[in-house]
């Protein structure tokens, strides 16, 4: 048979009821998980379990298959009728940062089940069994580190990560994950819950968290490649408290004007190594003197702030975080000042499947849509799953105003150009 024949057997959809499906998700997400600002769904935490629940009640309504697997992820299942195939995944998180925006994670796992549940109305019998995950704890926002959903299926959280505490309760991640039913003992032995060789392909569709499809006016882009990141959430610079008016220059430590230099020295070694070509971002999000004791007329003696490096190479990061220690250690020497560094937390970047993105940009193009690749700057799950070595690839789709905040803003049409996509390769892949 030819592969022209075989996409020929995959019914056609009826887009209103794909999009009527997905509309009714958004909304009935957002209407759960609102904060009266954004949307919260705390990683492991009751807003993600309600945002769980909704999909699988719709998955059910639809007909399919759904379990909750031993990470306590939404696992929904349309069987085919070679069970000795491996099957294909698709999906995204459905957790958020505080005060978040909807389509952030959920765009992914709506997309999924539109495509599940439309084929299975069509009763599509497919020979390789398609999944769609709904995963919990993606982002960082609320333990630190960011994929432990996706991390946890491959037996890759250390002690270190299970011990990180909540940022909010400070109650440890793995006494939240075992709150939402997820196997704490495999985990924690760093026994893998997914067998990655079961897995023919992760296929995510996200928003794009970055401006770059709305400045080139695209509405969807083809991913080539995920930053990873190395971090500390807190570095703190350590120097001597005094009064303003007393202590000369000669004998302060003073903390913030220590920090003002090391980011000053960080932001120069970025632009040369912009200049040779890197790719590389740093932000240093959060920063203050202590609030409790900060003064105009004291000196400061503690400051705190968080490090972060992005890059699409190891080696980069690798390259940054080397300047980044050898800048503390001697602008602590020259000002008297310490730097104490927390953790270092990280994750590696990734490449997304360079068949799978053709199979994508193949698909784009044959439904008349643009077939431009983009790299991603956020993390996803999609790098987990490359880095256990299946083969993945991402679709992400124009949203305006950015991401992690509640004005996230990605218009139906552009996301069911995406799903249009995303279900042209999934139902060739299974056919
Ligand atoms: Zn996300």
């Amino acid at each position: 048979m030819t592969a022209a024949n075989q996409r020929s057997l995959v019914p056609e959809t009826n887009i209103e009821r794909d999009q009527a499906l997905c509309e009714s998700l958004f909304t009935a997400l957002r209407d759960a998980t609102s904060d009266g600002i954004g949307i919260t769904r705390e990683s492991f935490g009751a807003g993600e379990s309600l945002a769980l629940d909704i999909v699988e009640s719709a998955a059910r309504e639809a007909g399919l298959e759904t379990e909750r697997d031993a990470g306590a992820n939404l696992v929904v299942t349309l069987r085919g009728t070679d069970a000795e195939l491996p099957f294909v995944a698709c999906g995204s998180h459905l957790d958020s940062v505080p005060q978040g925006g909807n389509f952030d994670g959920g765009a992914g796992v709506i997309a999924g089940l539109a495509i599940l549940a439309g084929l299975k109305r069509d009763n599509f019998v497919p020979r390789r069994t398609l999944k769609l995950f709904g995963l919990r704890g993606e982002e960082s926002a609320w333990f630190g580190k960011a994929y432990m959903g996706s991390s946890a299926l491959f037996g890759r959280l250390t002690p270190d990560d299970l011990a990180s505490p909540h940022a909010v309760s400070g109650r440890p991640l793995s006494d939240c994950m075992g709150d939402v039913g997820a196997d704490i003992d495999r985990i924690a032995r760093g026994e893998p819950l997914l067998d990655s060789r079961r897995i023919a392909a992760w296929i995510e569709l996200h928003i794009e968290q970055g401006p770059v499809l709305v400045a080139r006016d695209l509405p969807i882009g083809i991913v080539t490649g995920i930053r990873g990141n190395v971090r500390h959430r807190t570095v703190e610079c350590v120097g001597e408290a005094g009064h303003s008016g007393a202590v000369p220059r000669w004998l302060r430590r003073d903390a913030v004007f220590a920090v003002a230099e090391l980011i000053t020295h960080l932001d120069r070694h970025w632009r040369t190594l912009l200049e040779r070509g890197r790719d590389l971002v740093i932000t240093s999000g959060v920063m203050g003197t202590d609030s409790t004791e900060h003064a105009i007329a004291r000196i400061p003696g503690s400051v705190k702030f968080s490090f972060e490096a992005r890059s699409q190479s190891q080696e980069t990061l690798e390259a940054f975080y080397d300047l980044f220690i050898s800048e503390c250690a001697s602008i602590g020497d020259d000002r008297g000042v310490e730097f104490k560094l927390d953790r270092r937390l990280q994750s590696s970047p990734a490449t997304m499947d360079p068949g799978w993105v053709d199979r994508l940009r193949t698909a784009a193009r044959e439904l008349g849509l643009p077939d431009e690749t983009i790299p991603s700057g956020a993390g996803h799950d999609a790098a987990v799953f490359a880095n256990a070595g299946i083969p993945s690839a991402m679709i992400f789709v124009r949203n305006e105003n950015g991401s992690h905040n509640p004005f996230e803003a990605m218009k139906i049409d552009d996301f069911m150009k995406g799903v249009a996509v995303m279900r042209k390769v999934l139902a060739e892949a299974i056919t």
